[in-house]
């Protein structure tokens, strides 16, 4: 199913849904038994030709949908630009440190076809990034939330 797409939802007519007439006595069924394959097969030779052909075109719209989610990662990554290398001075804002954390684990799950070694990468340097992050700049942020939240504390009323 492609991304962002909605079908209408069938329901059952009391008629099998392959076309062939049938009347069906399970007023909750949709099908004469077996004849949801048949009609399966009809759909995807119609749109696609056979069913290899089916699968190559649904595993692109899969594609298509990470390439999307692999090229907001490079932004994040890169957010200065190519030129200015994955370098973690980059100031980032939390919001965008959020948001690639999110993708790198949506990426990192739907998995990457190895014949993609740029989106390898920018999953590499993502991963490091966000370790680096991780173990330096969110316990130096947290602290130094504490600190400002003890100073106010302290102050005198
Ligand atoms: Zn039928």
């Amino acid at each position: 199913m492609l991304a962002g797409t909605t079908y209408p939802k069938a329901y059952p007519n009391g008629r099998c849904y392959c076309g062939c007439g049938a009347v069906l006595k399970d007023r909750t069924a949709f099908w004469v038994r077996g004849h949801d394959g048949e009609a399966a097969h009809r759909v995807i030779r119609d749109r696609y030709g056979n069913v290899a052909d089916f699968v190559i075109a649904h595993e692109q719209d899969g594609l298509a949908a990470l390439s999307e989610k692999v090229g907001r990662l490079e932004q994040l990554v890169f957010v200065n630009g190519r030129e200015d290398g994955p370098l973690f001075d980059h100031l980032r804002t939390d919001e965008q440190w959020r948001e690639m954390r999110d993708l790198t684990h949506e990426v990192g799950r739907a998995g990457i076809p190895i014949y993609c070694p740029g989106a390898w990468a920018v999953l590499t340097l993502a991963a490091g990034l966000l370790a680096e992050y991780n173990s330096k700049v969110l316990p130096t942020k947290v602290m130094s939330a504490f600190r400002a939240r003890r100073a106010v504390n302290r102050q005198p009323r």
